[in-house]
């Protein structure tokens, strides 16, 4: 999805859904992207906002399955020309918390950008449900699925050895 600038009046509004094979490895997309933006232009500055929708397929950091996640994202970014771009890191630093992304030439691609907002907002440790309740650390088991003795065994073992031991 290409914007060019010299046909942005001064503002408009975008919406479609984007199919992207091609976007990241770092999450698998269960759905097709639904944007929402609307995007203002003031001399060089896009001042792009709106909502992204979709699902993405993650691991849960507990019990490894897979599981959908939805995506809802709110984005609220700015994009400058490349020469506008800090040289020095700590002036990169001090930049306010609103995101801000560079483009070359006259065109802007937007596909990169979406792909860092749904990155931005996919979780640290993913999990499949709240009450997930992980692999058996002994058999392996899923407990969500198979709940296993494994534990109830260690407590006896344990049980077995505090007796010997009180006594
Ligand atoms: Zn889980
Ligand atoms: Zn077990």
């Amino acid at each position: 999805m290409i914007i060019k600038l010299l046909d942005i009046e001064d503002s408009f509004a975008l919406k479609g859904d984007l199919e992207v094979a091609k976007l990241s490895s770092a999450y698998r997309l269960a759905s097709k992207v639904h944007y929402d933006l609307i995007i203002k232009k003031s001399k060089d500055t896009l001042s792009i906002k709106g909502s992204l929708n979709c699902i993405i397929s993650l691991t849960c950091s507990r019990c490894l399955d897979e599981f959908p996640y939805m995506i809802n994202a709110i984005v609220d970014f700015k994009m400058l020309p490349q020469n506008m771009a800090p040289h020095e890191p700590e002036i990169e630093l001090k930049r306010d918390d609103m995101d801000i992304y560079y483009y070359e030439g006259n065109e802007v691609e937007l596909e990169p950008i979406i792909n860092e907002e749904i990155i931005l907002n996919i979780p640290i440790k993913p999990l499949c449900k709240e009450s997930c309740k992980g692999l058996c650390q002994v058999c392996g088991k899923n407990q969500n699925y198979e709940p296993c003795d494994c534990y109830k065994g260690i407590n006896t073992i344990l049980g077995e050895k505090l007796k010997e031991f009180l006594n």
